[in-house]
């Protein structure tokens, strides 16, 4: 899990520095990963990036999110899955120009093949994660002479996985991208300025309208529009809308009385999501081994414990039933 956001808003309209208003968005997501953090905001013809490892707060002090100014930002709050909690790996994550940056949660599972491709075609990474190739992706097509929703959707068109994004292109400082598969993603539709996020307390302080994206939806934001599509078909986005009447203490636990119970009936996406970042190979290998093993003794599950039993219990239920008794 990670914690994403990202927000476009007419001028003057948030009454506060945006990478403020970020900061505080990310820290009502900061239940969902917090072993760095970052913002970018577009400034002109550039993306200013802030990024460090730590808590919000400890980077906050560093970097000083909160004296960002600008129209148009997002935000990340990170549990590293693919390279270590570093500055580096910290999202967003750049290309070689820095005008595309990219928040994302998930697990692009066809990274590694994706990364060398554009290794060979001259392009310069600077972390270990599986998101930075998004971004090497979108200049490329870009370069090709894509206009940026296609390069958006283009470079979409390549990634296998787990994911949801959030991507600001430089030369459109007005507009924000997104897409979900897998991951969650939810969009707010405020006054004068609209969000997109992995859950809905983010930004509840600001809006209520809410529509809640599905697998396969992707568009843009912008200051007073909200655009979907799926499989190239506009989606009606009025249709879409609901109005969230929780407070942001209820929205955080979606309606469920408890965390506990909220977490039970998150079990099918755990699962879902897992086997989503797991290549089949990867896969196959994981369950040949459990199969011919004598004996499996589970002596520690540090991260993503859920998602850890999840598969085990996937593989072979007698083993997770055995290892309970
Ligand atoms: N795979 C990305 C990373 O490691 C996102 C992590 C996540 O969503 O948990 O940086």
């Amino acid at each position: 899990m990670c914690g994403i956001i990202g927000i476009t808003s007419l001028p003057n309209n948030l009454r506060e520095p945006i990478g403020k208003v970020v900061r505080r968005c990310l820290e009502r997501l900061e239940y969902r990963g917090y072993d760095s953090v970052g913002i970018a905001v577009i400034k002109g013809n550039s993306i200013e990036v802030r990024k460090g490892k730590g808590k919000i707060v400890e980077v906050n002090a560093r970097l000083n999110f909160d004296e960002v100014s600008g129209t148009t930002a997002i935000g990340h709050t990170r549990w590293a899955t693919h390279g270590k909690p570093s500055d580096e790996n910290a999202h967003p994550h750049t290309d070689c120009t820095g005008s595309v940056a990219v928040v994302h949660n998930g697990i692009i599972s066809n990274f590694l093949e994706l990364k060398e491709e554009l290794i060979r075609k001259g392009h310069v990474f600077k972390s270990e994660t599986d998101t930075e190739v998004v971004a090497h992706l979108i200049e490329e097509y870009l370069r090709l002479g894509y206009k940026p929703f296609d390069a958006f959707k283009a470079a979409l068109s390549r990634l296998k996985g787990a994911y949801a994004f959030v991507v600001a292109i430089a030369q459109e400082p007005n507009r924000l991208y997104f897409a979900r598969n897998t991951s969650p993603l939810v969009i707010g539709i405020g006054n004068g300025a609209n969000f997109v996020a992995s859950d809905i307390p983010a930004f509840l302080e600001f809006t209520n309208m809410v529509i809640v994206l599905r697998d396969g939806e992707y568009g843009y934001i912008e200051p007073g529009k909200v655009y979907i599509e799926k499989d190239g078909v506009p989606v009606n986005v009025e249709e879409r809308i609901r109005l969230i009447s929780w407070t942001p203490e209820m929205a955080s636990k979606e309606g469920y009385p408890h965390f506990m119970l909220k977490e039970i009936h998150e079990q099918p996406f755990a699962i879902s999501s897992t086997l989503a970042g797991i290549n089949e190979r990867e896969f196959d290998n994981v369950v040949n081994l459990l199969l011919n093993s004598r004996r499996v003794l589970i002596i520690g599950l540090v991260r993503h414990t859920t998602q850890a039993l999840s598969v085990i219990t996937c593989s072979r239920q007698c083993l997770v039933s055995t290892y309970m008794r």
